[in-house]
């Protein structure tokens, strides 16, 4: 079970081997509850789910048979990063590999701050778990004689990711768990409702914080339109990511962080959020290109295209013994060093050699993608460079997906479960969303949480103008994108407070969206200033080496004095790499 906040705070404040945290310069207003109108209706239900991607559905399916179960979700079910996965899902299954050269693979990637633990549960209960969602409806590539096609992505050592549709893996995932889900009576979903604030819960004197549901906006006519809330024994948290807050993403525009910010709101702890990954390799489509752009997956390279720089040289050669397919972090990194001595905005994936066909059967998104541009992949170089893809860290969580907070679980990318550390290794995050999602059901059927009476909200409400959202953009982008340094931090911080100046007079969609970018935004800045470290996808220019003393998790939450509040936990491993954690 995750600890309770009195215990962290008491033993993993700042340890005396750490320098002192730096001073942060003042943080911005952020809300402390969104500014709506008081609930028109309220639903009770057993189990609320927020989020639609492959988390919140396998948690509604998991669920199934303990009460009655709502999925709420923002846009279209459809509309999360799921359904825009390309590269694939790993898990261990061909001859020859093993449970513990994946979790190997995942470790390194992880750069020392991966929980053991965690991983080990990720890797071993992967295959039973993709092996529901293969009974459960999802088709993967599969060979003439009907074994599964396998490929390699960065940094793992082994073929093991098993893709759909070529490159279109999150789209059949999310058809297949659609197709469950609505075939299920008994799981409501309710579209267009966007989650505002998790309701606090009445606690008696020696209990932990709780939550008793939440309250959401639905867009449409009838008694569930406007405000409502929706009360529950367990919350399930599967909101996905924060790629929004950058100017260039892989990201769908339902990944604004709310999740993540409700959850900060309401009390829970987030860990590890300075990390967030840089896709190194994110179709460049000029220097005005904002929002979603599309990915140029890993599996390209992992099926032989090379990355060269503006004259033609490969330059992952050398840099890494697996070149090209190093870790993310690493090539990433090398593309944004090749861009800045060459003072160009972009390389080159070369997948001339794959030819037309293999562009048309093993990747036809990124070959639809390309040719939108007016790139022939067969016979151009496709140009590329780093967009921000992945946040590693999230809603700290134990190994069964329960926050701080009781009632209140987490799952998929919202989540910090652990088993990401400092970089997630490619095509775990899918796994992820499944291994995890189960574990909540059976935590829940195990320990069911009682059902809690809403609490008074004495929260003060707040709102930040929708108006704000490019320039945050531009300065997450500029100062706390792949490249990082205490000056940009700082200059961030004071460009977020400025804007955070900007209310917003009426709440709407788009302002309660830039309120959460905000809160979102304010603590990543404030986490990464914090580590004076290089570490998996956290790059400080002035700190360029990893540091033994700053292996461990930066943890935050929201502190009504202070705005947001740090602790330091050391991690549990021994080895840099965490492998002695081996058992
Ligand atoms: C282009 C791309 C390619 C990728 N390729 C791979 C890959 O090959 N392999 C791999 O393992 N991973 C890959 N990933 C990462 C992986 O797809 C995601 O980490 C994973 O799908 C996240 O699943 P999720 O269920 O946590 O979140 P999502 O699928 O993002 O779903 C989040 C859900 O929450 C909803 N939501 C958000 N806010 C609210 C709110 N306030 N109220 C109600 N609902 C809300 C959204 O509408 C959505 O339904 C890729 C990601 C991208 C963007």
């Amino acid at each position: 079970m995750v600890p309770d906040a009195a215990s962290v705070t008491s033993s993993a404040v700042q340890p005396s081997s750490l320098p002192a945290f730096p001073a942060l310069p003042p943080l911005p207003f952020l809300p402390r509850r969104l500014s709506a109108e008081p609930p028109g209706w309220v639903r009770e239900v057993d189990i609320v789910v927020v989020g639609s991607g492959i988390a919140g559905l396998t948690a509604a399916l998991e669920c199934r048979e303990l009460g009655t179960i709502m999925v709420v979700t923002k846009d279209e079910v459809a509309a999360g990063s799921t359904h825009w996965a390309q590269g694939g899902i790993a898990w261990v299954q061909a001859e020859g590999d093993t449970v513990q050269q994946h979790i190997d693979d995942t470790l390194v990637a992880g750069a020392g701050l991966c929980i053991p633990d965690a991983v080990r549960v990720l890797v071993t209960e992967g295959p039973d778990e993709v092996a529901k969602l293969i009974n459960r409806g999802a088709e993967f590539d599969r060979d003439l004689a009907g074994e599964l096609e396998l490929t390699r992505e960065g940094g793992h050592n082994r073929k093991r990711i098993a893709h759909a549709g070529g490159d279109a893996t999150g789209a059949e995932i999310e058809r297949a768990l659609i197709s469950a889900v609505t075939a299920d009576r008994g799981i409501e979903i309710v579209e267009q409702a966007l989650v505002l604030d998790l309701i606090p819960a009445e606690v008696g004197p020696n209990e932990r914080p709780a939550v008793a549901g939440v309250t959401l906006h639905v867009l449409g006519e009838g008694t569930r339109g406007g405000v409502g809330a929706v009360h529950a024994r367990a919350i399930v948290l599967a909101t996905g990511g924060i790629g929004q807050i950058y100017a260039v993403t892989t990201n769908p525009p339902v990944s604004t962080g709310d999740g993540v910010a409700a959850a900060l709101r309401a009390g829970a702890r987030l860990r590890d959020i300075e990390f967030i990954q840089f896709h190194p390799t994110v179709l460049y489509l000029g220097q005005g290109a904002r929002g979603q752009l599309p990915l140029v997956s890993e599996a390209v390279r992992g099926e032989g295209g090379q990355l060269v720089n503006s004259r033609g040289e490969r330059f992952m050669v050398g840099k890494h013994p697996l070149a090209e397919l190093a870790p993310r972090d690493v090539v990433a990194k090398q593309i944004m060093k090749e861009m800045a001595a060459a003072g160009v905005d972009h390389v080159y994936v070369d997948g001339r050699m794959l030819g037309e066909e293999t562009w048309r059967v093993r990747f036809p998104t990124i070959w639809h993608s390309c040719r939108r541009a007016g790139i022939n992949p067969a016979t151009d170089l496709i140009p590329v460079a780093p967009a921000c893809h992945y946040f590693c860290g999230g809603v700290e969580t134990d190994i069964d997906g329960a926050t701080n907070l009781a009632g209140l679980y987490a799952c998929g990318e919202v989540a910090s479960s652990g088993v990401h550390g400092a970089n997630r290794l490619a095509s775990n995050s899918l796994l992820e969303g499944l291994v995890f999602a189960r574990r909540i059901a059976a935590r829940v059927r195990d320990t069911p949480p009682p059902r809690r009476s809403p609490a008074q909200d004495r929260r003060k409400p707040g709102l930040i103008d929708r108006s704000i959202v490019p320039a945050l953009q531009r300065a997450m982008s500029r100062h706390a994108g792949g490249l990082r340094d205490a000056a940009g931090l700082d200059q961030c911080v004071s460009e977020l407070a400025e804007l955070a100046r900007q209310v917003a007079v009426e709440p709407g969609l788009e302002s309660w969206e830039a309120s959460n970018m905000m809160t979102v935004a304010a603590a990543i800045v404030a986490s990464a200033r914090l580590r004076e470290e290089s570490r998996g996808a956290h790059w400080r220019d002035d700190f360029e080496e990893r540091r033994e003393i700053w292996r461990g998790h930066l943890l935050v939450e929201h502190d009504d004095q202070q705005g947001l509040r740090h602790h330091f936990v050391p991690a549990r491993s021994t080895n840099p790499d965490g492998r002695s954690d081996r058992q």
